[in-house]
């Protein structure tokens, strides 16, 4: 499949939708989900057209993977969860419902079960200082 100019990530990158933005590089995207599976739950993009793993270049790879550690740490700190799980879904069949590739970053708390994915809205008050926490911490 085509890579769709249209998907909601590639506006936000180019700015015609909104996001709660917590990092931003040359190459790399971060924002909160905003249909979140748990408090703090935060999307990495890169810039680059890349609809999922297979199509995104090594150095966007790298580029992203560097991101996502870096975002994952001020995340972990921010929501003092003791565990981080990163998600990265390729394909309808994978549950990916955005084909422009990203990786989740879930904090994870024993006893705290997921959200449903891509479910409920957030509060966007709620994120929006959440967002800007984490942006603090990087
Ligand atoms: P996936 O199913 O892996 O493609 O994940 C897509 C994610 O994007 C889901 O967790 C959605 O909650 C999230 N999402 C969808 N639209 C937006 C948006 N406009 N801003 C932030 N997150 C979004």
């Amino acid at each position: 499949m085509a890579y769709d100019s249209q998907n909601i990530f590639a506006k936000i990158i180019r700015g015609e939708a909104p996001c709660f933005k917590v990092y931003e590089d040359e190459h790399t995207l971060a924002f909160m989900d905003i249909m979140p599976q748990a408090e703090g739950h935060t999307l990495v993009i890169p810039k680059e057209n890349a609809e999922n793993i297979f199509d995104l270049s090594p150095e966007g790879a790298a580029a992203l993977l560097q991101s996502t550690k870096k975002v994952a740490a001020a995340v972990k700190k921010v929501t003092g969860a003791p565990g981080v799980m990163l998600a990265q879904l390729n394909g309808t069949a994978a549950g990916q419902t955005v084909f422009h590739i990203h990786f989740h970053i879930i904090p994870r708390s024993a006893g705290i079960d997921l959200a449903l994915h891509a479910r409920d809205k957030a509060d966007f008050t709620r994120l929006k200082a959440l967002a800007e926490r984490i942006a603090a911490a990087i």
